[in-house]
């Protein structure tokens, strides 16, 4: 029994002193070597595994590999790791100096005998990410990539990704892309290649969006990096930016990390999920310097209509406010509902609209989205200079993808076939629908665009304090993968998005889990 806690003790802090060192076996087996001593393979996996302790010699080679004190390392009580004979970083730079090497490889062999035997420091991720959320790609997401690297399968309706669930690119745009791509090996202007430009300029003009010119238009390695590049060019320590909660979070993510303040405004889910303009207006400050509107909204679904565009739109001319108008689900709306671009009701105001062809055009992984500056670019030139410095600074944006943005955008618009009667995304979007509101203590508004559904949970039913408990709960229990509310910055655990992209059979059974997994939930 002993003996046992002995072996324990000494695999445990072999293991401790390893990994401060971010030694593998491997590299200890091969520091021993250089040290002129010997240690097997299977002798270290023994000591690893805890199922030998070894002799004094070859514990003191290990401690004298690892730096640390011999008699701690096999596990005397009241001993300290620290080998008072570890040599400091000082005295390793002093040894090497005086045992000059004559070849790289003696270099590199005294250095991994020296440098790598000193304990590490630590590095930490910077403060800046403090705030920074981003649950999307979570926690829970870890967990069930933890779970799929054990074999285990995971139904994925945590993020928007069209093509694992089999929306394919338009042929034409594959096609486009294979003619153009030796001619793409370059660096582009760093706004991009004047034909995309062009025909973005073309789609500008038919949704009314009004003073665009090419010089008006950036492209990005997807709306995502135009995000990131515009709240670094706007934004000061302290200046607010009006956020919808919930929102799509690398909104937040991104002002957050410029320094900027989000102050968040409600989308109301009993008005269809319309952004609360009386809430809009008593969330103005003297530092708001702009507001963000996502329409069609990830994660509701929700598509705005011309009078609520029109009170924010008053809003921001009442308090001189920036717009920034997320627009890139714009052509996957529902129903005969039409989108409208907020910009072409704000000739007066700055606004910049943001799309791409992640969605519309199924091709995500591409990474190539746009933004559109108009209406009054007179007061934002300075703006405009930042937006330069950072687009110059990036170089440009992935020149393929761009080079297919003409072929995309022009003729026959294939994903008008998803999203009319009959279509995937129009028949997956009301039976998830239908399925979410038939289970009891689930409550959802029908979406009228995109490819996201974002239910509200009973919390008093299902004794819900903690929506990431239920995300976990639900993941280990039924392998289904969803984002909690929270991750979309909305305040109460009493939300989830679910991504109904899955084909029918799939997200029937998805369904079906669920309601099975609620029909006895209760958190503890
Ligand atoms: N904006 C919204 C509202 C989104 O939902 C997403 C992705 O899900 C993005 C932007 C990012 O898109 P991209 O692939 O163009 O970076």
């Amino acid at each position: 029994m002993e003996r046992t806690t002995e072996r324990e003790r000494f695999a445990s802090r072999l293991k401790d002193a390893m990994a401060e060192r971010g030694m593998k076996q491997a590299d200890v087996i091969q520091m021993a070597a250089d040290a002129g001593g010997k240690l097997g393979k299977s002798q270290m996996s023994q000591y690893v595994a805890g199922k030998t302790i070894p002799r004094r010699d070859v514990a003191d080679l290990l401690a004298r590999v690892l730096g640390v004190d011999a008699a701690w390392l096999l596990g005397a009580e009241g001993t300290d790791a620290r080998d008072a004979g570890a040599p400091s970083r000082a005295s390793a730079r002093h040894e090497a100096a005086s045992h000059p090497v004559s070849t790289e490889d003696g270099a590199r062999e005294h250095a991994a005998s020296t440098i790598r035997s000193t304990p590490m420091r630590e590095f930490k991720k910077s403060s800046k990410l403090d705030n920074v959320l981003y649950d999307v790609r979570g926690p829970v997401n870890d967990e069930a990539e933890a779970m799929e690297a054990r074999g285990e399968h995971i139904l994925k309706l945590n993020i928007g990704n069209p093509a694992p669930f089999g929306f394919r690119t338009p042929d034409e745009v594959i096609f486009d892309m294979r003619q153009q791509l030796t001619e793409c090996e370059g660096y582009s202007n760093s706004k991009g290649l004047f034909a995309a430009r062009k025909a973005i300029m073309q789609y500008a003009q038919l949704k009314h969006i009004p003073n665009v010119d090419v010089d008006s238009i950036y492209t990005g390695n997807g709306v995502s990096e135009l995000i990131q590049l515009c709240m670094n060019a706007l934004l000061d320590t302290g200046d607010e930016i009006l956020i919808p909660s919930p929102d799509y979070p690398l909104w937040t993510a991104c002002a957050t990390l410029a320094g900027g303040a989000p102050v968040h405004y409600i989308c109301d889910e009993e008005a269809e999920w319309n952004p609360d303009l009386a809430d809009i207006e008593s969330k103005i400050t003297s530092r708001t310097k702009a507001i963000v509107v996502i329409n069609p909204n990830n994660p509701t679904g929700a598509v705005y209509s011309l009078d609520i565009l029109q009170g924010i739109v008053e809003l921001a001319r009442k308090h001189q406010l920036m717009i920034f108008s997320d627009e890139i689900y714009d052509r996957l709306c529902m129903d005969g509902v039409k989108h409208i671009s907020i910009a072409s009701l704000a000739p007066d105001l700055p606004c910049v609209t943001f799309s791409g062809l992640s969605k519309s055009h199924m091709i995500a992984g591409y990474r190539i989205g746009w933004m559109i500056l108009s209406g009054n670019k007179r007061c934002m030139r300075d703006f405009i200079m930042g937006v330069n410095m950072l687009s110059n600074m990036r170089l440009c944006s992935n020149v393929p993808a761009q080079s297919v943005v003409q072929t995309a955008l022009g003729g026959y618009q294939s994903v008008e076939r998803y999203v009319e009667p009959g279509g995937r995304v129009y028949e997956q979007r009301n039976y998830v629908y239908e399925a979410l509101n038939a289970i009891d203590g689930v409550t959802a508004v029908k979406p009228k665009a995109a490819f996201y559904i974002f239910p509200k949970l009973d919390v008093k039913k299902f004794n819900i304090t903690d929506d990431e408990q239920f995300a976990l709960d639900l993941l280990h229990e039924k392998h289904i993968l969803v984002t909690r509310g929270g991750g979309f910055n909305w305040e109460k655990p009493d939300h989830f998005r679910v991504v109904y992209l899955p084909r029918m059979g799939v997200l029937r059974e998805a369904m079906e889990d669920l309601a099975d997994f609620l029909s006895t939930y209760r958190q503890n």
